[in-house]
């Protein structure tokens, strides 16, 4: 599993990272920030799919199951 991060789209939530902070961080403006690059760990899909359902702005992809 891929996932992107629209940078563009992100309003700084923080659902993602509230429910996933093995995949997501906040930089110093509160936007988003992916933590991994490359492959999603197997354990870490379902939490992969909760952030992408629960983010408003639909920020957040999954590029590639
Ligand atoms: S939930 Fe979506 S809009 Fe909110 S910080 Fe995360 S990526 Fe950005």
């Amino acid at each position: 599993m891929l996932l992107r991060l629209d940078a563009e789209k992100c309003q700084g939530h923080n659902r993602c990272y509230a429910l996933a902070p093995e995949l997501f961080d906040v930089d110093e403006y509160g936007q988003s920030v992916l933590l991994v690059e490359g492959d999603v760990p197997a354990e870490l899909h379902a939490k992969a799919r909760l952030a992408v359902s629960n983010c408003p702005e639909y920020a957040i992809s999954i590029v590639e199951d």
